[in-house]
């Protein structure tokens, strides 16, 4: 079969296309056709070493296709089931074999590609907006990032529930997604200052959570829009990681709430998964949660989406198709 494969971390150009024998599903997986692969920021943080994974390695955390053979211990998935999954490595393949317990159904109302762009990052933004901070219709939330991937199902969830949404982007065009997906109010952070916009957007109260994904660039400012007692829930480091910190420093800026979070700790549990990712299917299959499957790439040009997705050229969801 076709994968890529990384021999070595390093930039987009260690990840190499190259045949490797159809994986063995073992007794309690199932081997997976894969129709699309999902592309997230955590695949350039495995691929360049910031997050650990023994070499040689097949990236990729999410995919989506149908069950071609499962091991022998398998009850849960049968051949030709339509099968998602997410958190595990493997996806940039025709061809990956997946714990059955990790694999989720995908309904008949969601097609093969939503599948793949909705199990990460969408289960994303609901455990975010439903579980790490829940945000309530009186609430502010201010949103970094807000056309990616995450971003702009974060946005549409917090205008579903009615909260006010303050979104960050770097571009006109980003801006106008953005506000598409239901940001009240947008900050071109790479023009304006976001600090002193947000404080003058809510007349210097502060907003209730900041979901920073971006990091490095934007956490410390991002401290200073909270108001007394908010909540911090720091996602990701799209601009790198942020420093060592002082807790000291939240009690100093109004006995503030940091969390690190992460999608694991969240769909830790079968029934978890099952729940979450059910969520999120009902949701786009109702037509609440709209997917932006703008970029599409062949398998062989993973290279190009992680410069893409890296260059922050990219808005919505990013797609391998094998
Ligand atoms: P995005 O589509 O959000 O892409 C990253 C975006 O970050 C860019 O488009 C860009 O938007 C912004 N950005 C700001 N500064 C930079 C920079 N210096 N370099 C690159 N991008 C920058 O990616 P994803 O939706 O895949 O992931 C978003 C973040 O969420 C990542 O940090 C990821 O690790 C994290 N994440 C965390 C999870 C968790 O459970 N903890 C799960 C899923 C994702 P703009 O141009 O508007 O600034």
């Amino acid at each position: 079969m076709k994968a890529i494969q990384v021999k070595q971390v390093g930039g987009p150009e260690v990840m190499e296309l190259v045949e490797l024998p159809v994986p063995q599903p073992k007794p309690n997986e199932a081997l997976v056709k894969l129709a699309a692969a999902g592309v997230n920021f955590i695949d350039c943080y495995h691929r360049e070493g910031r997050y650990k994974a023994p070499l040689p390695f097949v990236p990729g955390q999410e995919g989506a296709g149908v069950v071609t053979a499962v091991g022998a211990e398998v009850q849960s998935v049968k051949l030709g089931d339509r099968v998602a999954w997410a958190g595990l490595l493997g996806a940039y393949a025709e061809y990956a074999a997946v714990p059955a317990d990790r694999l989720v159904p995908i309904p008949s109302g969601v097609s093969d590609q939503q599948a793949a762009a909705a199990m990460l990052q969408g289960m994303t933004a609901h455990y975010l907006l439903h579980d790490t901070h829940p945000l309530k219709r009186c609430e502010t939330a201010l949103v970094h990032a807000a056309a990616g991937g995450v971003g702009l199902l974060l946005v549409q969830l917090a205008h579903n529930i009615g909260a006010r949404v303050i979104g960050t982007v770097s571009t006109e065009e980003k801006a106008k997604l953005a506000r598409d997906a239901g940001a009240d109010e947008i900050i071109l952070y790479t023009q304006a200052d976001f600090e002193a916009e947000t404080k003058r957007l809510t007349g210097g109260k502060g907003v209730d959570v900041v979901y920073d994904s971006v990091g490095k660039t934007t956490f410390d400012k991002s401290l200073n829009v909270l108001r007394p007692r908010g909540m911090m829930a720091l996602f990701g480091g799209s601009s790198g990681a942020v420093p060592p910190f002082d807790p000291i420093i939240l009690t100093q800026k109004g006995s503030l709430f940091l969390t690190r979070p992460s999608l694991g700790h969240y769909i830790a549990t079968g029934e978890e998964l099952v729940a979450r990712s059910g969520a999120v299917f009902g949701m786009i299959a109702a037509g609440k949660l709209k997917l932006r499957i703008e970029h599409v790439y062949p398998l062989a040009e993973a290279q190009r989406a992680h410069r893409d997705l890296e260059g922050r050229k990219t808005t919505g969801k990013l797609l391998l198709i094998p």
